[in-house]
């Protein structure tokens, strides 16, 4: 988690919650939508991970520098398998248009 702590501090929230998170980690876009237990972004480690649902350390940072008690609420139903919530890739910059 070192790194992710380093990107913790340079997260930077369009939106912070308490359901909808959106915000930009060293310029790639993370979208946490909890009530419709969505995450949304695209660099590429992400998309190799979804699958496996291990967090990149973008969506790791975010879940750092958000409110503890969802993030924790979020890994909490992240991390069962077969869980509930969709990893949808999305074009990594796109807030700027
Ligand atoms: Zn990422």
């Amino acid at each position: 988690m070192g790194r992710a702590r380093r990107e913790a501090g340079k997260v930077q929230f369009l939106i912070a919650g308490p359901d909808l998170w959106i915000a930009a980690a060293s310029a790639y876009n993370v979208v946490i939508d909890v009530s419709a237990k969505r995450v949304q972004h695209g660099c590429r480690d992400f998309l190799g991970q979804a699958r496996e649902r291990r967090l990149c350390k973008h969506v790791a940072a975010l879940l750092l520098a958000m409110d503890r008690e969802v993030a924790l609420e979020v890994l909490r139903s992240l991390t069962v398998p077969y869980g509930e919530w969709h990893l949808e890739v999305i074009a990594a910059r796109g807030f700027k248009n």
